[in-house]
């Protein structure tokens, strides 16, 4: 069979091509990446994007890790270009007296001491336009409706914009289309998260107050009552907030999503202080809940990566991580596969691990991070070496061989033994943690 695609460039230059060895469903961080690798390597990669870019896309805080995934991409002189330099994070408690701020250059590995902040309509059309350069076809407009599997490949159907319609053959699908999940959905195998939920509202202000010097790219966090507040700076002066909130104080809104954001940002005095001056320069958009995982990431001549995998919580900045770290590891997997289909099952079997490890290391954190304990044990003084393995995991420094392990085991002790101390503080966070898991729905609605 022959497809006729659309390549990237737009010229409308219309190429040919047989079966692919690769289609990669989904554009963004995690697809482009892994179209990229396989490309490099001389694989025939088809990519489709649903939509075209440049286009929006939240999540613009990047870690420190990232840094060396953009320089084996050969992308690292053009990110710094639009990135907004980020050496730390701050966190602010109404609780806490003041600020604390962990700066990645003391974290275990001293070489990765800042990442960036950016817009994703540019992070991500560079990825894009990278996967391009490095041999992949990309067609954009194009959403992937249903993958047909068979013994030797696989038909992935295809809607371009302009209505028409397609079967793509292809020898292997990478599932890369984020949030859509178009595989999981399809299996019927995604699941909300049972022990976790969020819902976030966001949008970008003009005139935010930042910090002098060094710190003006670092993220600021802020707790309230009803979750936490991120406060992204951009490098062309625009700041982005956005409220991750549990999704039944997001079901109590009762206004437009812009008025509700701005009541929501007056609940936070600090915070609120910074954006004095500030002016709401973008619509308001709010997400449902959006935890969920899926129960596996491979199957015959198939992978999961990114968000079309899981997601869990944006508080530590890992999507992009996760979505190119598992694109790094999957472009392994597919190659794998491809060279020797007798290596295939094992393959599939270490990716499927791979996928949990992320996941697993900060869950332990994102389900603890509004609990009074765990913000403490963040704004207090702390025992140095602790710290600094906990900086290493907000880096994102957990796929390498960094050890962390004793030390982030020592502070998972603190944090228990803590807990034991103040009986009544941890049962009153663990009933309002349940009361607020059982009250939030299945899938709040979007505005
Ligand atoms: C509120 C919020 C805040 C966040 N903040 C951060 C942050 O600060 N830092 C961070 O690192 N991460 C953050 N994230 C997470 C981050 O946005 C994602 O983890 C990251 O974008 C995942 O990359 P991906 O490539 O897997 O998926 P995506 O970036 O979502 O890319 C998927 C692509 O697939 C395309 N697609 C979807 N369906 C189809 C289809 N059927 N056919 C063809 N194409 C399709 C989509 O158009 C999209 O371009 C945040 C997420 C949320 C919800």
């Amino acid at each position: 069979m022959q497809i006729s695609v659309r390549q990237h460039s737009d010229q409308a230059a219309q190429q040919t091509a047989a079966r692919s060895d690769v289609l990669v469903i989904g554009g963004g961080p995690g697809g482009a990446t892994v179209a990229a690798l396989l490309a490099e390597r001389g694989r025939e990669v088809v990519l489709i994007e649903k939509a075209r870019h440049p286009r929006f896309h939240i999540g613009e805080s990047l870690l420190p890790l990232n840094m060396p995934l953009f320089e084996r991409l050969g992308v690292a002189a053009e990110i710094k270009e639009i990135g907004m330099p980020k050496y730390g994070a701050e966190f602010v408690s109404p609780w806490h007296p003041s600020a604390v701020t962990f700066d990645f250059a003391n974290a275990v590995d001293k070489s990765f001491p800042h990442a960036y902040q950016v817009r994703r309509s540019e992070f991500d059309h560079i990825l894009f336009r990278n996967a391009v350069t490095k041999g992949a076809v990309a067609v954009e407009g194009c959403r992937a409706t249903g993958v047909e599997f068979n013994a030797d490949g696989a038909a992935v159907s295809v809607r371009h914009e302009d209505g028409r319609e397609e079967r793509l053959l292809t020898r292997f699908v990478v599932d890369a289309s984020g949030r859509d999940t178009v595989l999981a959905s399809q299996f019927g195998i995604k699941r909300r998260n049972p022990d976790h939920n969020s819902a976030a509202i966001f949008g970008h202000f003009s005139g935010a107050t930042r910090h002098p010097g060094k710190a003006e790219g670092n993220i600021s966090l802020f707790w309230f009552d009803h979750g936490w507040f991120w406060f992204i700076p951009l490098n062309d002066g625009v700041t982005s907030i956005g409220a991750v909130c549990w999704p039944c104080y997001m079901k109590s809104r009762k206004t437009d999503p812009a008025r509700f954001f701005l009541e929501t940002i007056a609940l936070c005095p600090a915070l609120a202080e910074r954006l004095r001056d500030a002016k709401l320069c973008s619509p308001v958009t709010a997400t449902g809940n959006y935890s969920y995982e899926v129960k596996r990431a491979t199957g015959r001549n198939y992978l999961l990566l990114g968000d079309a995998f899981t997601f869990i919580d944006p508080v530590f900045s890992t999507g992009v991580l996760f979505a190119m770290q598992s694109a790094f590891a999957g472009a392994d997997t597919v190659a794998a596969c491809l060279e020797d289909p007798r290596r295939t099952a094992r393959a599939l079997r270490a990716f499927d691990r791979s996928m949990h490890h992320g996941p697993k290391i900060f869950s332990w954190f994102i389900y603890r991070v509004t609990t009074p304990t765990l913000r403490d044990l963040f704004m207090g003084p702390g025992n140095a070496k602790i710290q600094e393995a906990v900086l290493s995991v907000l880096a994102g420094d957990i796929f390498r061989n960094t050890p962390l392990g004793l030390r982030l085991f020592a502070f998972k002790l603190v944090y228990y033994v803590t807990n034991l101390f103040n009986p009544r503080r941890t049962l009153s966070a663990w009933k309002k943690r349940k009361q607020m898991l059982q009250a939030s729905p299945a899938e709040s609605p979007a505005a």
